[in-house]
């Protein structure tokens, strides 16, 4: 594989850039692989590379229904932030952030990670009171979370209205200082070139369409699109769609999936210094290089596979980010999407072993699973080679709806971008 490095770049500049490679091979499947990962998001090719990488895994398959990056991985608003409630879940999001930090350079690729801080609106007493809570939770599991004032909060973002009288007033924020953004697609993009020069084969346009089980119970391959391919480790990573996978090996999965959506702006000069959300009236903005405001909705209330989201959803978002910023009252939308995600009850993700012998499942990251990436790839890449969990994602399994130790984020913050 080619490094890409200031030379290359001068280089290709001076001969028309006519010397790049593809950057990931498009081999055909071949009849058996050891590992066969379902899904070309983040998280799925991620998983492979890290199989290639630090398990010497190399004959694996990651099959992908459309292009890579084309689910929830191309459609999230990018907010990376580790500031979660719960001992396990700092553990995860925070080993992400860490992972973040290094990966443009571990992968030789510009995921353009933005630390440029994620400030999160209080609004009311309880909004308070809960993230001071987070705030010494956060500090006492060494994640960076502090409070802020309503006019600090304004000196670090200038667009935010605090006036008292606002329908949403600002009475406070969290800031997570080490949370920001990062390039949805380069993360894809990335993952597969660095997987793909560690020889994964990496299959698009390559929908699964049954999971078969030998006598023993035992995963034994994948019906697709091009044929029956054979592996005896399969690992589910199909977002929004991951029940109707696991289905296919008869595992029936504790989620619901929904519709949530996203919008941009007309492009502007850099007037966004950093990202906000406001969990009460579930609104989140940042601004992209491309000077297009991002801005996040809710999921709709009813369940669907629908990618297009209602509108009063968008409208109510749009209301709430008028009036937290009234200077973008006048701003003009450029065009809205939807992905659809797949929700657990306790708004914690699924990264497990499953009661099928060689079944690996990682989902039900809801809102919120594009932070998570490389820690959920690296430790899930684990749980597949060793056939047990790492010990970061040892909590979040299968059985924990069974047991009832959830790990209850939805109590924690209602939300979970
Ligand atoms: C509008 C929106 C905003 C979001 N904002 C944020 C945010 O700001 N921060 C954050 O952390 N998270 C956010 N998220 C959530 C985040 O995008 C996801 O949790 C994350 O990207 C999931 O990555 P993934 O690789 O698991 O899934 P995906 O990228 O969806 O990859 C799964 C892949 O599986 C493929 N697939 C499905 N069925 C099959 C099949 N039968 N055969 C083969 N392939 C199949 C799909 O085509 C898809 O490419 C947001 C999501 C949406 C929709």
């Amino acid at each position: 594989m080619r490094n890409y490095s200031i030379f290359a770049l001068a280089r290709e500049a001076l001969r028309g850039h006519r010397g790049w490679e593809q950057q990931w091979r498009s081999p055909e499947p071949k009849s058996r692989y050891d590992v066969i990962i379902i899904g070309g998001g983040g998280h799925g090719l991620g998983t492979a590379y890290y199989l290639a990488k630090e398990h010497g895994v190399r004959n694996i398959a990651v099959l992908e229904k459309g292009w890579l990056g084309g689910g929830n991985t191309g459609r999230n608003t990018t907010i990376i932030r580790s500031n979660y409630l719960y001992d396990e879940s700092a553990a995860l999001y925070d080993h992400a952030v860490k992972l973040w930090e290094g990966l443009a350079q571990e992968l030789n690729y510009n995921v353009m990670y933005s630390p440029r801080g994620v400030m999160m609106l209080a609004h009311n007493v309880h909004d308070v009171q809960v993230f001071q809570r987070h705030i010494h939770a956060n500090r006492l599991n060494g994640v960076d979370n502090e409070w802020l004032t309503p006019e600090e909060a304004k000196a670090y973002c200038p667009p935010l209205n605090i006036a008292r009288n606002a329908r949403y007033p600002v009475m406070g924020a969290a800031l997570q200082r080490r949370g920001g953004t990062a390039r949805h697609d380069a993360v894809a993009w990335g993952y597969a070139r660095a997987a793909s020069a560690l020889g994964v084969d990496i299959i698009e346009n390559c929908a699964v369409t049954g999971i078969r089980r030998g006598s023993n119970g035992a995963v034994e391959g994948v019906d697709t699109g091009r044929g029956f391919i054979a592996a005896n480790k399969v690992g589910v990573v199909a977002a929004g769609h991951s029940s109707v996978l696991m289905e296919m090996a008869g595992v029936r999965m504790p989620l619901e999936s929904y519709p949530l959506q996203a919008l941009v702006s007309e492009p502007v000069k850099p007037v966004f210094p950093c990202v906000v959300m406001s969990n009460t009236v579930h609104a989140y903005i940042s601004q992209s290089d491309k000077g297009e405001l991002v801005i996040g909705a809710g999921t709709d209330q009813y369940t669907s596979y629908s990618q297009t989201g209602g509108l009063p959803v968008l409208t109510h978002t749009l209301d709430a980010i008028c009036e937290m910023f009234p200077a973008f009252s006048r701003m003009r939308m450029l065009r809205s999407w939807g992905g659809i995600v797949d929700v657990t009850p306790d708004r914690s993700p699924i990264l497990s072993k499953t009661p099928v012998a060689g079944l690996y499942v990682n989902c039900g990251w809801g809102t919120g699973g594009f932070k998570a990436t490389p820690g959920s790839a690296h430790v899930f890449a684990h749980t597949i080679a060793q056939d047990a969990p790492h010990p970061i994602n040892a909590p979040f399994n299968l059985e924990r709806f069974r047991t009832g130790r959830l790990i209850d984020e939805a109590a924690a913050a209602a939300v979970a971008h």
